[in-house]
């Protein structure tokens, strides 16, 4: 979550009328970072992970598995712990520092991030897996005997009526609790005033309750209600158009901001070299943000019943809809002052980057702008880009104020922009550098879930990782209609996405005076022949190569930054034919998965394959490409179809239970046993070849801190 000051929050009514005041004043203090950050370089890549992870408690005595709500207190107990010197006798080597945890907004959940940001080099991305594993130790070294931190999106019985789902038990207060939810109480919620706050204002704004609706999947003897319409034949899988019920058709209900804010997921932010390389790889990364949702899907179940769709982004989009009516199109505009297409959560609507190749006919969808906004930005001077994404963010209300900080230092803050930015929750996030903090331009990719093993949870962050570094090394193009990532990002949620749909993607991705030739795309790094030992020692830093055949321009963002990465003049001279631009070569083609991630097997590489060209291109040692290739295989694989997405995992696990009656409903001893396997994989004491392939070692026993 975003900011987490302390003070006396104000209420919707209160929080209206200072909406102007705030946005102009976050206005001043973007335009205050924009000039003294504009033209300043950074000290290039640095990154990090955020983790989310939900505490369950287990009963065994009566086989059952809730979520504990001791966030607070185990809080506490983490913050205290990680100041302790003595934690860094047990810290792997590779991990920079003591891990930080922070807290979420369910009273049962935390999260952690790396103490210090990872560096790019390949040797850095080998040991983040024992850094997030470091993370889980410690939590669960402080949790009682009976907790354990769960790395799973969705508590499948958030938010059921029939039994406790909480420890202690909560009971729904519609009258006087935040949400005024029928099935979730107030203790659900982070007791922090910013979250019951948050809560209550969305609803305020909004006009009414939340309304959370996931299409039911139909089994054999799935109670139907009377009057909804006959479920599809095999319903959602592979569709195009919402991942949302049919009018008509049996859903399941949801109606708080805990059943979306309250799931877990895995973000991963990156440090660019100038604000630049920032925007051209937010661009980039807009269109890979729905296909890496299908990859990660782990959402099949939610409110006690399994879901027709895998994966959470429309529930967490529905779950802070403050828009209005009107804002929604449901009624005439009156009050409001513009119809907004999409809720504060949801994909991202507009490009960013002033690259030449950011064409006016991707922004193909409407995204309303605050003009106001815009205009004094472009009077300072940004271009018409940039001021347009942050206008588009700032069409949105402040939802959360406290009396103490209306009034504020421009100079010294940026709380009143932050107030707009951090309640923007898109796909990518473009942040600017905060005040007096040697932390330049990021760039946050938002559209993973959480994995169940921090194997997983690594792999994931470094494709990504690496791929940026392929992006912006190949200066590669992406860009695609809005209109179609957003088809994309609806069919990544439906039930089986990753194999049963297919995606639109760009398939020329090369700047056109670059030939595809030179970047050696089918080769996959070397691996040492099994008997020998290899040369170089494992510990060796790389030094980055220029990728075959290109000069190495230095200045302006062009140059070997320290982060490693070698940007490539974009206009070297080829050495031979080049695959010219026409309309054909703009065009995104429907793809399968396997076919973005793996390439197609003629001239489009794929995303692995321009990650496999990165890694190539660098002098890194055999041992590190192999332990990376650890890590890219199971996203290879997991595309391919031979590895499982989790949510495909838990589907299954759930249905194929003694316990499950064919009825849709997940009960209590399912997920009993459901959570204890996540357990047991994730330690490596229960195989999941299908999920993590044949090799996987978990994390070990628990308990040795
Ligand atoms: P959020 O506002 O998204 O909740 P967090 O503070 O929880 O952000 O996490 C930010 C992530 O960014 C962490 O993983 C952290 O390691 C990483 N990070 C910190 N400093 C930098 C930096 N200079 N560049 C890039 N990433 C950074
Ligand atoms: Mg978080
Ligand atoms: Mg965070
Ligand atoms: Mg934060
Ligand atoms: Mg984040
Ligand atoms: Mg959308």
């Amino acid at each position: 979550m975003g900011l987490l000051a302390l003070g006396t929050p104000l209420t919707w009514e209160e929080t209206k009328p200072l909406a102007n005041h705030i946005r102009d004043h976050g206005i001043t203090q973007f335009l205050k970072t924009w000039d003294t950050w504009k033209d300043k370089t950074g000290k290039g890549l640095l990154w990090g992970d955020e983790i989310e992870y939900l505490v369950a408690a287990f009963h065994d005595d009566d086989k059952t598995v809730k979520l504990s709500l001791r966030q607070s207190e185990i809080l506490e107990k983490l913050q205290s712990v990680t100041l302790d010197p003595a934690l860094d006798k047990y810290r792997p080597p590779g991990c920079p520092a003591i891990p930080t945890f922070h807290p979420e907004y369910g009273r049962y959940m935390l999260e952690s991030t790396p103490g210090f940001p990872f560096s790019g080099n390949p040797c850095a991305l080998v040991s983040v897996e024992a850094d997030m594993r470091f993370r889980r130790q410690i939590i669960r070294s402080h949790l009682k005997p009976h907790e354990l931190p769960i790395t799973l999106t969705v508590w499948p019985r958030l938010g059921v009526t029939d039994s406790p789902f909480t420890d202690p038990e909560t009971m729904p207060d519609p009258e006087n609790s935040s949400s005024k939810s029928i099935y979730v109480g107030q203790l659900l919620t982070n007791p922090h005033a910013r979250f019951p706050t948050l809560t209550a204002n969305i609803r305020e704004r909004r006009g009414s309750k939340v309304d959370i609706r996931v299409p039911l999947y139909i089994d054999e003897n799935t109670v139907v209600p009377e009057g909804s319409k006959a479920p599809i034949a095999n319903g959602h899988a592979g569709m195009s158009g919402p991942a949302k019920p049919e009018a008509g058709t049996p859903y399941i209900h949801m109606d708080a901001m805990a059943f979306g804010m309250g799931n877990c997921c895995l973000q991963i932010t990156f440090q660019a070299w100038n604000v630049h390389e920032a925007r051209r790889v937010y661009d980039a990364l807009v269109p890979v943000a729905p296909i890496m949702l299908a990859l990660t899907a782990a959402s099949p179940a939610f409110r006690g019943q399994l879901a027709d769709i895998d994966a959470r982004w429309n529930v967490i989009a529905a779950s802070v809809d403050d828009r209005t009516e009107e804002e929604r199109g449901l009624k005439p505009l009156k009050e409001s002052k513009y119809r907004i297409p999409k809720s504060r959560y949801d994909s991202v609507s507009l490009y960013l980057s002033d690259d030449e190749r950011n064409k006016p006919e991707y922004h193909d969808i409407d995204a309303p702008i605050n003009e106001k906004v815009r205009e004094r930005l472009l009077k300072h001077g940004l271009d018409d880009k940039l001021a347009s994404h942050i206008a588009h963010l700032f069409i949105r209300d402040p939802l959360v104020q406290f009396s103490e900080t209306i009034d504020q230092d421009d100079d010294a803050s940026m709380d009143h922009f932050e107030n707009i930015q951090s309640t923007n929750w898109q796909t990518i996030r473009f942040k600017p550098p905060p005040v007096n903090s040697p932390i330049g331009w990021r760039v946050e990719f938002r559209s993973m879930e959480v994995q169940m093993t921090d194997f997983e949870n690594a792999a994931f962050s470094i494709f990504i990782v690496l791929l940026t570094r392929a992006i912006i090394s190949f200066d590669l193009n992406f860009y695609m209609p809005i209109s179609q990532v957003d088809e994309n990002m609806q069919r990544s949620q439906q039930r089986n996405a990753a194999m049963a749909n297919k995606f639109f993607f760009r398939k020329h991705i090369f700047p056109p005076d670059r030939p595809l030739a030179r970047f050696d795309l089918n080769s996959r790094p070397v691996s040492p022949p099994a008997t020998s030992t290899p040369t170089t020692p494992s510990h060796s830093r790389f030094s980055s190569a220029v990728p075959n055949g290109h000069s190495k321009v230095n200045g302006n963002g062009t140059g070997n930054g320290q982060d490693g990465v070698e940007r490539c003049s974009s206009r070297s001279s080829s050495v031979c034919s080049t695959p010219i631009e026409n309309e054909y070569d703009d065009e995104a083609e429907e793809m399968t998965i396997d076919e973005i991630i793996n390439g197609d097997g003629k001239n489009f590489p794929g995303l692995m394959g321009v990650v496999n060209a990165y890694l190539n291109s660098l002098n890194v040692d055999v041992i590190t490409k192999c332990e990376l290739r650890r890590y890219l295989d199971l996203i290879k694989y997991r595309a391919k179809g031979q590895l499982v997405t989790p949510a495909v995992w838990i589907r299954r696990f759930i249905t194929s239970h003694p316990a499950y009656k064919k009825d849709s409903i997940v009960n209590d001893e399912i997920t009993y046993d459901l959570v204890k396997a996540v357990d047991e994989i994730e330690r490596g004491v229960r195989p999941a070849p299908e999920l993590l392939g044949k090799d996987y070692v978990g994390s070990g026993p628990t308990g040795c801190l």
